[in-house]
């Protein structure tokens, strides 16, 4: 957006109003905005320019966003779902209205909200939830898969996804192939090598911070005819909306980013109907379901999203930034820094929400730097407005590099976590 212009005017600008002819600053003058802002001197009314220019709100929404409605983003993530005649739908928890609650699907109106709300962000058919990401995860891959299938995902993924890809599905008959999607034709050699069930990813990569290339992994999986699964917990809808892309299946813990306040665990999985029926059927014996209580807070955490998404993008940047500048570094990795991710600013992606990693110097750094942290907590998790550091130890096969620490930026002042990054470096000796 360019900077001169009316960011009050969303996506209608500062024009005149067809109906009414009324324009936006007659509207701001009308609540005392434009006087509020005219510069000395110069009496309210008049028509005068701002002295003070209101800073940019970049939209960073992934502008393959529509709705049937022909609402923005913004508007929908509020309204859909909702009961009619609420705009906070209520805790439901009888086991059995309408219909008992397991598979926990649309039958229970507190889940369904936030079941809904998923749908019309990704632009998905159908929707089904879980206890947590990996439940929802653990979920899809035992419905989904038989023995004898093959799995393509890239060589990391979240630690316990890793797992599962590791030790869980190869013993039970599924071959697991870890290939570096960081460059897609290595996806394109492996699938012309052999047929794959599912193509797996994260677009940024938990904890690695690679930047993939979902467009192009989707459209070389979708070639070879395999399904192909994003895990969009990261960035969100509100930054990537892979199902728009092509993708089949999007899987959200929605413990993080959009539930975003760190009170509630949950896991949804949206996409293609016949693939989520098959998901939800499995339900009646795997069991594992959304509950209303975490449903409903993640609902609520769900209609800031777009705020919390553009704060934790540009605490991140500013963050990303000062430690890239501190001699104590040896990079820094975020998607949003040229220096690390060279497509960073040209690409679909428009941000990439809170999540960075430092390459420490000195082993000291590394080692002191969780215990010496003041307003940030030295723990593991991520999507809440508490900004977290948690240490990790080098694993060369996944690409984690040594004296490296995850970082996620919550909500907090930026300028307060760059005093705190100052101060605690400092301590480490
Ligand atoms: N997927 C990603 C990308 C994650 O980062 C995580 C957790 O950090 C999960 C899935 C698992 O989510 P949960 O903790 O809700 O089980």
């Amino acid at each position: 957006m360019n900077e001169n212009e009316d960011t009050t005017g969303g996506a209608h600008g500062a024009g005149q109003d067809k109906g009414t002819g009324i324009t936006r600053r007659d509207m701001l003058r009308g609540l005392g905005i434009v006087a509020a802002v005219a510069p000395l001197g110069v009496a309210a009314g008049e028509d005068a320019p701002a002295t003070a220019k209101a800073p940019p709100i970049a939209d960073l929404l992934d502008e393959h966003f529509t709705s049937a409605s022909g609402r923005h983003f913004g508007s929908q993530v509020i309204h859909i779902g909702e009961q009619n005649g609420y705009q906070v739908t209520p805790i439901s928890q009888d086991k059995a209205a309408p219909d008992y609650q397991r598979p926990g699907n649309m039958s229970n109106p507190t889940v369904a909200a936030l079941l809904r709300k998923v749908m019309e962000m990704e632009g998905t058919e159908a929707a089904v939830g879980g206890p947590c990401g990996m439940g929802i995860i653990s979920q899809t891959y035992l419905a989904l898969l038989k023995p004898g299938d093959r799995v393509v995902a890239h060589r990391c993924n979240y630690d316990w996804v890793m797992t599962l890809f590791r030790e869980y599905l190869p013993s039970w008959g599924v071959k697991v192939d870890f290939v570096d999607l960081a460059d897609p034709e290595n996806l394109a050699k492996s699938l012309r090598a052999g047929p794959a069930k599912i193509v797996h990813w994260e677009p940024y990569v938990n904890p690695t911070m690679e930047v993939l290339d979902t467009p192009a992994l989707i459209s070389i999986a979708k070639d070879a005819g395999a399904t192909v699964i994003v895990d969009n917990t990261w960035l969100s809808p509100y930054l990537l909306q892979p199902f728009r892309l092509g993708a089949d299946l999007v899987i959200h813990s929605v413990t993080k980013y959009m539930g975003g306040h760190g009170n509630a665990m949950g896991g949804v999985v949206s996409g293609k109907k016949d693939l989520v029926a098959k998901i939800e059927k499995a339900q009646y014996w795997l069991g594992g379901l959304l509950r209303p209580m975490d449903a409903f807070l993640v609902t609520q955490g769900v209609k800031t999203l777009p705020l919390r998404m553009r704060q934790h993008c540009r605490s991140a940047r500013m963050v990303a930034e000062f430690l890239h500048s501190h001699p104590a570094v040896a990079m820094v990795r975020y998607g949003g820094l040229p220096s690390w991710n060279h497509g960073a600013g040209s690409g679909l992606l428009k941000g990439f929400g809170g999540m960075l990693g430092v390459e420490w110097k000195k082993d000291s750094v590394h080692k002191r730097l969780g215990g010496n942290v003041k307003l940030m907590i030295n723990a593991t998790s991520l999507g809440d407005p508490v900004t977290r550091v948690i240490a990790r130890g080098e694993e060369k096969d996944r690409g984690i590099p040594p004296r490296y620490t995850r970082v996620s930026i919550g909500l907090e002042d930026p300028e307060d976590l760059i005093a705190d990054f100052k101060q605690a470096i400092e301590r480490c000796g």
